[in-house]
């Protein structure tokens, strides 16, 4: 079965009607950008810079980021590479920058809110993205953002750090498209307002729906309730992708709930035709694509989305899934 998936890599990713998806990878290191390639990736959708950070003593030099990033850019190319700024805390640990001694991690001094906290090692961070745009396409992306003040506050901080580069007559893409996680409630709520301060959205499911319906994403005890079939969780997937179409910017899925071919056909019919996943879901993603018709996802959307039970929801469309495949 491998094998047969194996042929769709070098296919393009369409449905059977023409509409054309961007499948994208999700990576944790610059050189796997290799198998995301192998596996038909049309680019990489979150690169996971805290993975640079990770089991080292100190965090990593601006030169030391900035080799990495533009090695990866350089491959990609013309293809775009998404980069994350550091999202430590919660289920990643970073030596010397993770507290020790927060009783919720989760929701403490983690992800953007240590980069602002920590505003030099963000400065550095984004000197190393912006230094390697110039090599390619970069779009740079901030997790966990929870409101307006917090992109404007990151936006400050990155008008700053141009303006520097430009001083010291350093390269980098003027146009840089700037972007930001959608993995709160809060940033839910607020869509609206949000994608007026942003060039485009990016949907973290795993941590929307950690967070959405108060589940640790890595406690055990309560994965039974971690389910992205959740009616609330449809609903802020709709609202998100709506509030972008409004505001004319993008928004792309870049949680693991995209390389399940059957949620892939609700994301897709929610609007949201970039999806970024591991690299091995790529290609069964691709798969149902190919044979799915993009009109028939309005009626399976209208139908779940009046449906008010996760297990409906499951039901509905393991038999949309029966009936099609
Ligand atoms: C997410 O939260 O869905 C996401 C893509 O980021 P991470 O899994 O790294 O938190
Ligand atoms: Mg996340």
């Amino acid at each position: 079965y491998q094998q047969h998936l194996q042929t769709f890599c070098a296919l393009p990713a369409c449905t059977a009607d023409g509409v054309k998806v961007t499948l994208q990878a999700n990576i944790e290191l610059p050189d796997e950008a290799d198998i995301a390639l192998k596996n038909g990736a049309t680019g990489i959708g979150l690169l996971r810079t805290e993975f640079m950070y990770m089991a080292r003593s100190t965090p990593p030099s601006e030169q030391d980021q900035f080799e990495g990033y533009k090695a990866l850019v350089e491959k990609i190319h013309p293809s775009p590479v998404t980069i994350r700024t550091l999202d430590v805390g919660g289920d990643k640990f970073v030596q010397d920058l993770s507290l020790q001694d927060e009783a919720n991690p989760a929701m403490g001094l983690r992800s953007i809110r240590l980069s602002l906290h920590e505003k030099h090692l963000f400065r550095i961070q984004l000197r190393a993205i912006l230094r390697a745009s110039a090599y390619g396409r970069v779009r740079l992306l901030f997790p966990m953002i929870s409101g307006v003040a917090e992109v404007r506050a990151c936006r400050k901080i990155l008008a700053e750090v141009m303006d520097e580069l430009r001083k010291e007559h350093v390269a980098f893409d003027e146009n840089l498209p700037v972007g930001i996680m959608i993995e709160t409630p809060s940033a839910v709520f607020l869509a609206d307002l949000l994608a007026r301060e942003v060039d485009f959205f990016s949907v973290g499911t795993n941590d929307l729906i950690q967070y959405c319906l108060a589940v640790d994403r890595s406690n055990e005890h309560v994965a039974y309730l971690y389910d992205p079939c959740h009616p609330a969780i449809l609903r802020a997937l709709k609202t998100i992708s709506d509030a972008a179409r409004q505001a004319g910017i993008s928004a792309s899925i870049c949680g693991e709930m995209a390389a399940e071919p059957m949620y892939s056909l609700v994301l897709l019919a929610m609007g949201y035709t970039d999806m970024s996943m591991n690299s091995c879901g790529l290609s069964r993603v691709k798969k149902i694509m190919r044979q799915w018709h993009s009109a028939d996802g309005h009626a399976l959307l209208e139908q779940i989305l009046s449906r008010s039970t996760a297990t409906q929801i499951a039901a509905d469309l393991r038999q949309t899934v029966l009936r099609h495949f």
